[in-house]
Formats: structure tokens, C-alpha cells, sequence
């Protein structure tokens, strides 16, 4: 899980899924105990990026089991859902000024 670089403090993980899960795209947040913004660098957008479209991809257009169009959407939903779930524990985060 990401610490603020500031002072140490960890993040929550919903803090940060919502942070990078945000309709608007990556959102910085503020650290709750310094208040400190931080936001994503290049090497947590990768990240973010890798574990949730490229499973999703792969599943769908190559290691598919299902002929069916919309189990193999599905499917692919619940990849991509899952990836988001761990993103959280695996992305880094920089102090923005
Ligand atoms: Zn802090």
C-alpha cells in the first residue's frame, strides 16, 4: 500500500481506488494526516494500466473459453473489476505541488 512521502502515513485503500477509478481520471487526494497532495506518477499509471485492460484484453480477444459475446464481455468486466481491486496495493504515488 502507498505511503505518504511526507510523513510515512498509509493510504486507505478506497481513498486511492476512488483517486485513480474517478470519472475524471486520475484525481490527486491529500494525505490525511499531513495534507499533503499527492498524486500518481507515470509508474502507477502503468501499473493501474497492466493489471486491469491488458487481463481484460487478453482474456477477450485471445484466451477466451466462451463462444458467447456476452459472457465473454462479462467475463472480461469481471477481469477488469478484479484488477481494479488490487491496483490500490501496487501503484506509487509522488507529492505534487
Ligand atoms: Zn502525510
Amino acid at each position: 500500500m502507498p505511503k505518504c512521502e511526507s510523513c510515512g502515513e498509509r493510504f486507505n485503500w478506497g481513498k486511492i481506488y476512488r483517486s485513480i477509478y474517478s470519472w475524471k481520471g486520475y484525481k490527486p487526494f491529500y494525505c490525511d494526516n499531513c495534507g499533503v497532495k499527492h498524486m500518481i506518477n507515470m509508474v502507477g499509471r502503468m501499473t493501474a494500466g497492466i493489471f486491469t485492460v491488458i487481463p481484460m484484453m487478453v482474456f477477450m480477444l485471445i484466451l477466451t473459453p466462451f463462444e458467447d459475446v456476452f459472457i465473454k464481455l462479462g467475463a472480461g468486466l469481471l477481469i477488469f473489476l478484479l484488477g481494479t481491486l488490487i491496483t490500490p496495493y501496487l501503484v506509487n504515488y509522488e507529492e505534487e505541488t
